[in-house]
């Protein structure tokens, strides 16, 4: 697996760096874009919708739109002359098996992680039957802090003992996200943005392109607000119509998609208070919730 680190974009002077970037690309002849395609997973809350045991209207839907399983995206990066491309999934939750199997994607050549919660890891070990594929272990890009909670976790994957037979236990291998600086991944450029979760935790939201991908957040520092500067479709995350102390709610998430500029926010990490169609109803233009399935492309 390659990786490659480039040039570091420091926080002061974000938006100069990005201006230089883009003005040197086209000097150079190289500005070239590609269409790639994001697929949601999984756009719930960590106990999923329908909630086990809930009789409430949007748990008893039959609007698939209420069907959500937590949360992941796949962004499917295309080939270019300098490398393959490749299907590259955002978390892994407890649902991976059967998001994999209702998108009929047969494999995942790399994975990033927002953070270590549960419901965005839990599903790891389904990614034991790649490395056949890949004829190498699955490259997890994450945070040190990520790297701790797996490697306790999912122990037995990374015990020095020899397994009794090849795909007995995942084989990954950890590449370490430095949140300051952009990254390498399937031949494409991954910005990592430092996002507050709660007062007491951090995670990292992704820009790929004009797309990025914010969710378990309910505060976005002003350095970071800098780097969604240009974002087309911005993804947040956001729970219920109520406050809640360590996500956005609707209103919250609103206001900061019409700060970001975006010219299309949609909203996943959705609880059972957030039925589609009442919800889209209410919705101001520009802004949609996301849901299981949703296909969109992005340019990068
Ligand atoms: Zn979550
Ligand atoms: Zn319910
Ligand atoms: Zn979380």
């Amino acid at each position: 697996m390659v990786f490659c680190r480039i040039k570091s974009l420091h926080g002061g002077g974000l938006h100069a760096a990005y201006r230089i970037k883009f003005v040197v690309a086209i000097v150079c002849g190289m500005l070239t874009t590609q269409t790639a395609e994001v697929i949601f997973l999984g756009t719930g809350t960590s106990v999923g919708v329908p909630v086990i045991g809930c009789e409430c209207p949007v748990c008893q839907s039959d609007d698939a739109r209420d069907n959500r399983t937590r949360c992941s995206i796949v962004v499917e990066i295309p080939a270019t002359d300098k490398s393959e491309g490749g299907t590259l999934l955002i978390d892994t939750p407890p649902d991976l098996r059967m998001q994999l199997l209702r998108e009929k994607i047969p494999l995942v050549h790399s994975i990033l992680f927002t953070h270590e919660h549960a419901d965005h890891i839990f599903g790891l070990d389904d990614v034991r039957l790649f490395p056949f594929r890949l004829g190498a272990p699955v490259p997890l890009f994450c945070e040190a802090k990520v790297e701790e909670r797996i490697r306790h976790s999912f122990d037995y994957a990374f015990m020095n003992r020899k397994p009794t037979h090849p795909g007995a236990t995942p084989q990954l291998v950890f590449h370490s996200i430095d949140c300051e600086n952009d990254f390498e991944v399937l031949g494409t450029t991954v910005t990592p943005i430092r996002l507050k979760h709660g007062p007491h935790f951090e995670v990292l939201g992704f820009r790929i392109g004009d797309f990025a991908y914010c969710t378990d957040t309910n505060e976005v520092p002003d350095s970071s607000l800098a780097k969604l500067q240009g974002v087309k479709t911005l993804v947040l995350g956001a729970l219920r119509h109520e406050t809640h102390p360590t996500h956005f709610n609707v209103e919250e998430a609103i206001e900061l998609g019409r700060k970001v500029g975006a010219e299309k926010t949609l909203l996943t990490h959705c609880g059972h208070n957030l039925g589609y169609a009442e919800t889209m109803a209410d919705l101001p233009d520009g802004v949609e919730l996301a849901y299981d399935g949703l296909r969109l492309n992005a340019t990068i």
